[in-house]
């Protein structure tokens, strides 16, 4: 029976876990379920030099089917460094050479022997390669190194792992888990606009781990953005979202991935791995929350964020959507260009360009209604003459440091933030484009949001500082400026490293992320709506009051931006969620 409403707990037994601990099943499955129960296992067949022969395998399946735990395999594409002997063929993280015969039979015989074993077998996330092997720089032939491992990628998962393990058993599900480095898949020929079809269901990478020093910089909103983009990508077929407690240094780290990873309604999460919670100081706290989120999911509907534009095989600006995730940005990522609806937003970075048609989509987005907000990164790399068509905002290539900001109109302020910050200058023709918010120092400022009507719409230019991690310096109510018409479903939230969550029902959530300096936030919340009466949510009936939110109404004349506001003051501590409906 499942343990939660809302999701499946799940976990992996990589297969060095099964060889060395078979005997210690029992101990280890009640440590861990002390505090996290499970609902289903992920049994490892092949991992590097490690390999579960059958009896042994059978065993551990024995095991789980009798504690009424779900059974699926897995599959860890690394193979022994055979550096030493053929120095040709160094690979990072013992990946695979897909032009290597010998390993080519091994995947193959893999494959099929999971498959004998298991309806359903996930692939943990070195399905890539970055060999430059004499043999595999003759098979790239004039290709780019990025397109020889996408086509080459696409050929192994159809020939050599699902085709064969289908043929095995035609019942089993394929499951393709990606990594948490989205803007470098194709380089090492990751392909999910390809494997997402090949293969059953993908799933999700989201160790975040420690922004500041972990190796693939990622912010925390990533846990949460990059499962919409895979559900956006496959929808229906996101397996499930994945981290670990490698590179956390603190439970809030770890549980903050987890967090942010169900709030983006996953179908599983996943504690990787079985020996990483019998040997956790994180797992009892992690389990504690289980409950508490399983009940907030079952209020929050679908995630209903702005879309951002991230096309397949796309980098650039990468993770920008992150870091203004970070700071209040409810965001919707997609490899799709959205569809237009009345009164539709989309959101578009230095990665969109990978679309060669993206300058049209947005102009005539813009046209037809639509909203469009453009990075700094977006502009520097668009073709000028398309650009220019939409909007005067042009970068002049110098930079600007600010300690000042200035709101435009009447809903002005002026203010001293006593930190700089580096933006590009933006230069724009007065009057054909209004600026909403300015940066500055002495006697000079730089636009850093402006908008430009375009036939029914309009398009917005938001400057990103050159570190946009200091975005989080910024004095936050100098981001109303931009939340006021960048937001989804007319909230948004005023405060410092607060993540907002909105659903397609009326609901949203608010998260304070754990970031020094430790310490409360009064974050007010915004409700761009005529009427409104705002109620708390998600918390334990028979023990939390859920009572009604006092709100009160703030109106401003300003033309460009919304003219009435229901707004809210809310404490929130490090590490707290907090979830409320609207009521209309
Ligand atoms: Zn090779």
């Amino acid at each position: 029976m499942a343990h939660f409403k809302n999701f499946k707990v799940v976990t992996i037994l990589p297969a060095p876990t099964i060889v060395r601990e078979l005997d210690h099943l029992d101990e280890d499955y009640e440590k861990i379920t002390h505090y996290v129960p499970l609902d289903k296992v992920y049994l490892e067949t092949f991992r590097g030099d490690s390999y579960v022969e059958r009896e042994k395998m059978k065993s551990a399946i024995d095991f789980f089917k009798a504690k009424g735990v779900e059974v699926s395999g897995a599959i860890t594409t690394c193979i022994p460094d055979q550096s030493a002997a053929d120095r040709d063929k160094q690979r990072l993280f013992e990946t695979f050479c897909w032009s290597d015969e010998k390993m080519r039979a091994r995947m193959k015989e893999i494959s099929e022997y999971t498959a004998s074993l298991f309806d359903e077998i996930i692939l943990d996330d070195y399905f890539f390669t970055n060999c430059t092997c004499e043999a595999c720089r003759r098979n790239k032939g004039k290709r780019s190194w990025t397109q020889f491992r996408l086509d080459t990628l696409e050929e192994v998962s159809r020939d050599l792992v699902v085709g064969p393990a289908k043929k095995i058993n035609p019942k089993c599900r394929l499951i393709v888990k990606f990594p948490n480095w989205r803007e470098s898949y194709h380089g090492a020929g990751y392909n999910p606009e390809k494997e997402k079809d090949i293969f059953d269901a993908v799933y999700t990478g989201t160790e975040t781990r420690a922004t500041a020093y972990q190796d693939q910089h990622l912010p925390r909103y990533a846990s949460y953005s990059l499962m919409r983009w895979m559900d956006n990508a496959a929808p229906g077929r996101n397996g499930g979202g994945w981290f670990d407690p490698f590179q956390c240094f603190t439970v809030d780290t770890y549980n903050e991935q987890m967090y942010f990873t169900a709030f983006s309604r996953p179908k599983e999460i996943m504690f990787f791995s079985w020996h990483n919670l019998v040997d956790n100081r994180f797992t009892g706290p992690s389990g504690m929350q289980l409950g508490k989120i399983d009940r907030l999911l079952t209020d929050l509907g679908s995630p209903a964020g702005l879309p951002v534009y991230l096309p397949f095989n796309a980098d650039g600006e990468n993770h920008v959507e992150d870091h203004l995730g970070m700071q209040g940005f409810a965001f919707e990522p997609t490899p799709y260009f959205p569809e237009f609806q009345e009164g539709g937003s989309v959101f578009v970075t230095e990665s969109s360009l990978r679309d060669p048609d993206v300058l049209e989509k947005i102009t005539d987005f813009a046209a037809q209604g639509g909203k469009v907000f453009a990075t700094t990164g977006f502009i520097a790399k668009a073709e000028p003459a398309k650009w220019e068509e939409i909007s005067s905002a042009r970068l002049t290539g110098r930079h600007i440091l600010a300690d000042r900001y200035w709101l435009t109109d009447d809903y002005a302020d002026y203010v001293e933030s006593g930190t700089n910050i580096l933006f590009p200058e933006i230069q724009h023709s007065n009057n054909r484009s209004w600026v909403l918010l300015n940066a500055g120092r002495s006697d000079f400022m730089t636009p850093i949001y402006l908008y430009d009507s375009y036939g029914k719409g309009g398009i917005y230019t938001i400057s990103v500082p050159e570190n946009p991690a200091d975005l989080s310096l910024l004095p936050p109510h100098i981001l109303d400026a931009v939340k006021k018409s960048m937001n989804a479903g007319g909230i948004y939230v005023t405060g410092r490293n607060i993540s907002l969550f909105v659903y397609d029902n009326d609901t949203f959530l608010i998260y304070q992320n754990v970031k020094e300096p430790i310490r409360p936030e009064h974050v007010t919340v915004h409700i761009q709506n005529e009427t409104a009466k705002l109620v708390r949510i998600g918390g334990d009936p028979s023990r939390e009051s859920s009572g009604e939110i006092p709100l009160r109404r703030v109106e401003s004349s300003y033309n460009l931006q919304p003219y009435c506001e229901w707004v809210a003051d809310i404490a929130i501590e490090p590490g707290e969620f907090l979830a409320y409906r609207i009521v209309r």
